[in-house]
């Protein structure tokens, strides 16, 4: 049985509601369909502190990866524009396009999956969004105006000369770190020395980074200034998705409605169990901490980003008033049902299975795509032709070399026998790390070793050590009238 039909539920105001009318409508919007501004306390406790240290590290890698190279490659480059891609310092091509989208798809499965055992957890501890939000603009704030009373204080006053200094410098503030915070997403995307010259040379010299840099600074600012946390109520489809993804064992932040209700004011020296008062003393610290505006206690919303603040701020009220921590806390449905403890079940073990599986399997298919990639195509129109007893066709390579290491490759017809190569320049070609060559050649055949018009053919790619670097699997064509 639910929260919601075992007990009477309260609103906001501690007002009696029907069960399950609070998902009706959503914490941070008026009847009126008026946007309810939320001034969440400053959240104190073991999980804030775990989480800002949790967010300061994954701020610093995003500040830091920019200048990371392996072996003279980014370790991040994601660039659209020039279809320039590096992973861990490893360059992918458009040709491993099928890479990066399994890639993709494996990190979403294994999104799910993780949700499924284990709720929001990315959205309270490691989503970008909840980290800029709480780590360091709602810092900023609270650094400046004050915590939730003053800011709602400052907040009703009239526009008098405290007013306009705290917002200016607020707002200041906030637009010079989107700034800085855009040109930090803007060289995982065209390099750091781009976004150095663009700074240097000035927007004249390159309008289409200082225009790109503008309008995300706009949007950043646009989003942790105002939007806020409607990114997770209203916009994130991760957030929209939870209604499917969760169920009874998922692990999430939960109130214990068994133990906390019946839910009554605290009064000093009562037996609460005695006159069947539960533990919650109905002091609201779990309402007001929430970022997202919403009373844990009507029990799993959609609205909640498990950020840990009201597990904090009740945590803070128990040991206040002697009862034991953990009214609020990280539980499954079913342990606060059956009031059983979670296990690490058998459902968990398989996902965490399924997980690492994935992985592996991902890994894989990166650690076998190849150092080179060759191909052969022969030019639009050509045919071939005869001469003393040879069929002589063209082909166009294209060697990408994907390795750190610069390559010097040969060609050598593999299947079927006696195809030699015929090159334009040299017999040994010369590829840099991460480039691409290009050139021409021709192959030819006897005219009787080829009984078709068209036969296939494999040409390999050696390097001077004789090794098989790739190989290329294209077509031979000769006369019509020959022998079948
Ligand atoms: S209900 Fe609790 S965990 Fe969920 S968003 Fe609000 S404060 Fe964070
Ligand atoms: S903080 Fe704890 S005791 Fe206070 S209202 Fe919330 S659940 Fe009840």
């Amino acid at each position: 049985m639910s929260l919601a039909e075992n007990t009477e539920i309260r609103g906001g105001q501690g007002q009696v509601l029907d069960p399950e009318t609070y998902r009706d409508s959503i914490g941070t919007m008026e009847q009126s369909g008026k946007r309810k501004w939320v001034f969440p306390k400053k959240p104190k406790g073991k999980y804030t502190n775990y989480r800002t240290i949790v967010a300061y590290i994954l701020l610093a890698i995003y500040l830091i990866v920019p200048f990371i190279k392996i072996n003279g490659n980014p370790f991040l480059l994601l660039n659209v524009i020039d279809r320039e891609f590096f992973i861990a310092g490893q360059p992918f091509y458009p040709q491993d396009f099928f890479l990066l989208t399994l890639g993709a798809i494996v990190g979403l499965v294994c999104i799910i999956i993780f949700t499924i055992a284990f709720g929001r957890i990315f959205c309270g501890w490691i989503c970008p969004q909840t980290i800029f939000l709480e780590s360091v603009f709602r810092k900023i704030e609270f650094a400046i105006e004050g915590d939730r009373n003053k800011q709602m204080k400052l907040d009703r006053q009239e526009w008098n000369a405290e007013k306009i200094w705290k917002k200016s410098l607020k707002w200041t503030i906030f637009f010079l770190l989107s700034l800085v915070f855009t040109h930090f997403m803007m060289m995982v995307i065209v390099g750091y020395e781009e976004v150095f010259k663009t700074v240097a040379e000035g927007p004249f010299a390159h309008p289409t980074n200082f225009i790109v840099i503008m309008l995300f600074t706009a949007a950043f600012y646009f989003v942790f200034a105002w939007f806020r946390e409607q990114v997770c109520t209203l916009v994130c489809p991760y957030g929209r998705l939870q209604g499917v993804l969760i169920d009874k064992e998922t692990i999430n932040v939960f109130y214990d409605y068994k133990r906390g209700e019946n839910r009554a004011k605290w009064r000093k020296g009562e037996d609460r169990r005695a006159v069947g008062k539960g533990d919650c003393i109905d002091c609201f610290q779990c309402v007001v901490v929430c970022p997202t505006g919403i009373d844990i206690r009507d029990g799993q919303q959609l609205e909640c980003v498990n950020c840990t603040a009201c597990i904090d701020a009740c945590d803070e009220v128990m040991v206040k008033v002697g009862l034991p921590k953990g009214l609020i806390r990280y539980a499954s449905e079913k342990e606060i049902e059956t009031e059983k403890p979670t296990q690490f079940t058998g459902r968990m073990k398989a996902f965490m299975i399924l997980l690492v599986a994935l992985q592996m399997f991902l890994g894989f298919l990166i650690y076998n795509r190849g150092d080179l990639e060759a191909k052969f195509i022969k030019p639009a129109g050509s045919t071939f032709f005869v001469r003393d007893g040879l069929i002589t066709n063209t082909y166009s390579y294209t060697f990408l070399n994907k390795s750190n290491d610069k390559k010097t490759l040969t060609i050598k017809v593999i299947e079927p026998a006696h195809g030699e190569i015929i090159y334009s320049g040299s017999s040994k070609i010369t590829v840099e790390k991460d480039k691409i060559a290009k050139g021409t050649i021709s192959i030819t055949f006897p005219e009787k070793e080829m009984n078709l018009s068209k036969q296939n053919i494999t040409i390999g790619v050696y390097d001077l050590k004789g090794n098989l670097v790739d190989s290329y699997d294209t077509y031979f064509e000769g006369p019509f009238n020959l022998q079948f």
